[in-house]
């Protein structure tokens, strides 16, 4: 496991999204101050963050969009392409399939597995969903690192253990179960309720 905080990981994926906006309007330099508007972090974070992954501005002319996307990518080590596969074709899951593959082209879903005979040799927004009997094999044969797991809680668990067992050691887990899996294994807990419990907090003058 990398021991760099999260919260400074969080904030330079948020750099590079917004560097790869700008770059797709052919924007070429920005400023610390323009970046941390648009990523919504204080200025002098976003110097401090830029400055910890060896990369300095000018002052004339601020960053280098290009420069600094590739400098931000390369501390985050995204290989060429990451494959992950998603266990779960319900709603959120279909959902997910539909927004994943159109954002970084570094990281595709690949594969899809269900237990409803219905979903199951189907393809959803261009994924085929495979039967979840047959995850452990496919986990193996192509050497899948990361998953995602859009299952029922009740079900969570077992997939969880199982396809770690076969190879994964990356979970992004949308269900409400804490998984319990070995200290290497490094799990995203995700929940959107979160979110809205904090915004609805702050709007009510807490
Ligand atoms: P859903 O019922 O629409 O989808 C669940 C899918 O999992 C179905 O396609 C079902 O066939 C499949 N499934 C069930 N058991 C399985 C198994 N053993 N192996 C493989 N596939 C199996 O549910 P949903 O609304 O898409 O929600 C999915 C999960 O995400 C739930 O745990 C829900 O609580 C959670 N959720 C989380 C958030 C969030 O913000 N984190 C938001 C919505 C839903």
């Amino acid at each position: 496991m990398k021991s760099i905080a999260e919260n400074t990981i969080n904030r330079l994926i948020v750099y590079k999204k917004e560097l790869g906006r700008l770059l797709k309007d052919s924007v070429s330099n920005v400023y610390s101050h323009k970046l941390a508007q648009l990523s919504g972090f204080p200025s002098h974070l976003v110097r401090r963050d830029l400055m910890n992954v060896g990369y300095y501005g000018s002052p004339a002319h601020g960053y280098k969009v290009n420069e600094l996307e590739k400098c931000i990518s390369d501390f985050l080590c995204t290989p060429d392409y990451v494959r992950v596969i998603l266990i779960g074709v319900g709603n959120l899951g279909r959902a997910i399939l539909d927004y994943c593959n159109q954002q970084n082209p570094k990281i595709s879903i690949i594969a899809a597995f269900d237990s409803d005979k219905n979903k199951v040799n189907k393809i959803y927004h261009g994924i085929y969903t495979f039967h979840i009997g047959s995850v452990q094999n496919y986990i193996k044969e192509n050497d899948i690192k990361v998953a995602i797991i859009t299952v029922p809680g009740s079900e969570a668990q077992k997939i969880a253990s199982e396809i770690v067992e076969s190879g994964v050691n990356g979970i992004v887990n949308f269900t409400p179960v804490r998984l319990q899996l070995p200290d290497d294994v490094y799990i995203e807990n995700l929940d959107m309720m979160l979110g809205l419990e904090k915004v609805v907090y702050f709007v009510d003058g807490g």
